[in-house]
């Protein structure tokens, strides 16, 4: 099992410039290889390969005394970045996709990490002191011990602050199947969630509430000359706002996804098609604020840890079907109640689907199909089983 633990870095204003320089030169390769791609491709319709581009950048490096400073193996993991994003390219070409764009150049707020391939090779984690070649050692806020074998390292920017992710190998581990209660969870707008067994959890709509702050600092972006220190101060700005929000919202998922697991041994949730409901612009706001892509991936991996089962089922027809009697219920969005005509029953609309969707999970209703995953690959589009063994 694989692990990624992120910690904060205590740069000095000496470590703040190093850094800073080493992932322009990274942003500067990338950009590099892909104008080599871009020109080979136009002028010979000729890709240009990984392969290639690595002896390139070796021959450019006794010339170029930054490329000179970069830690190879970490230069490599740039380039093969690159290439993966011209395979995906070439890929949805060839799938005739709805929206192909072709690799883009990189722009300084789009580049924010440096990865190190294997840990040891130029970066190196001893408990709270990170040692990274050209740079030195830098103080890391270690809340919590790294566990397992560090693997890679990646270094990140965020809003002005370095941050260092290890992902580590914490070999086979050994987890004993879950004895407790199955549970059905309905997502949605007017709660963050519903269970089958009637709880409620609130929805927390941070964005709601940064709002207004957002709309002020991103108008204050706008308003400074481009290429300015003012413009750059007011990105600051708004980009902190951003990642004060992403963490609020990351830690309520850990929260909520941490309650959940001690009381509940199986989790049926919707197998959401969150692309296709985005499209849907009057809601897309709340949606996305939600983050329930986010929250259902973190729930799914505690759910691995704690031996418990993850199950996300066809999510057509979970509000309309009555989880009495199966007859369907035809409902439109602004009724709240599921009352049905054939067995009486009179129920929150939202605990009803969560009980439809605890149904579809333990396969007592719906789409006869199952397919079976270890959360390896990638899963099929609608019903899909998780079985921690
Ligand atoms: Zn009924």
């Amino acid at each position: 099992m694989r692990r990624a633990y992120k910690y904060r870095l205590f740069t000095n204003a000496n470590q703040d410039r190093e850094l800073g320089i080493m992932l322009e030169t990274h942003r500067r390769l990338y950009n590099a290889c892909l104008d080599q791609r871009k020109t080979a491709y136009e002028a010979t319709k000729k890709s240009v390969k990984y392969t290639e581009q690595s002896a390139w950048f070796r021959a450019e490096r006794h010339t170029n005394p930054y490329f000179a400073r970069l830690n190879f193996s970490s230069a490599q993991a740039t380039m093969r970045r690159l290439d993966k994003a011209f395979s995906n390219f070439f890929r949805r070409v060839k799938e005739k996709a709805a929206k192909v764009g072709y690799p883009r150049f990189k722009s300084r707020d789009r580049h924010d990490s440096i990865e190190f391939p294997s840990h040891g090779d130029g970066i190196r984690l001893t408990g709270n002191r990170l040692r990274v070649q050209h740079v030195g050692t830098i103080r890391v806020k270690l809340h919590t011990p790294v566990e397992g074998e560090i693997k890679t390292i990646t270094l990140k920017r965020e809003a002005g602050k370095w941050y260092v992710v290890a992902s580590c190998d914490l070999g086979e581990v050994k987890v004993s199947p879950s004895t407790l209660p199955p549970v059905g969870i309905d997502v949605g707008l007017e709660s963050f969630l519903t269970t089958s067994d009637g709880r409620h959890e609130p929805n927390p709509h941070y964005l709601k509430t940064e709002l207004p702050e957002l709309r002020v600092t991103g108008r204050a972006v706008v308003r400074k000359k481009k290429g300015g220190a003012n413009r750059r101060k007011a990105l600051r700005r708004l980009q902190k706002v951003h990642v004060r929000v992403k963490n609020l919202r990351k830690e309520h998922h850990y929260q909520v996804a941490c309650r959940l697991i001690l009381a509940y041994g199986l989790f049926a949730v919707e197998g959401l098609n969150i692309r296709g409901m985005l499209r849907n612009h009057r809601f897309s706001r709340a949606i996305s604020d939600a983050g329930w892509a986010g929250f259902l991936s973190v729930l799914r991996h505690k759910a691995e840890s704690a031996g418990a089962s993850f199950v996300e089922v066809d999510p057509r027809g979970t509000s309309q079907e009555c989880s009495g009697c199966g007859e369907e219920a035809r409902k439109d969005l602004s009724v709240r109640q599921h009352n049905c005509l054939h067995c009486g029953l009179s129920v929150h609309r939202d605990i009803n689907a969560a009980r439809n969707i605890l149904a579809r999970g333990q396969g007592r209703t719906g789409p006869a199909e199952v397919n079976v995953d270890h959360g390896v690959k990638r899963p099929p589009r609608n019903r899909r089983v998780h079985a921690m063994a």
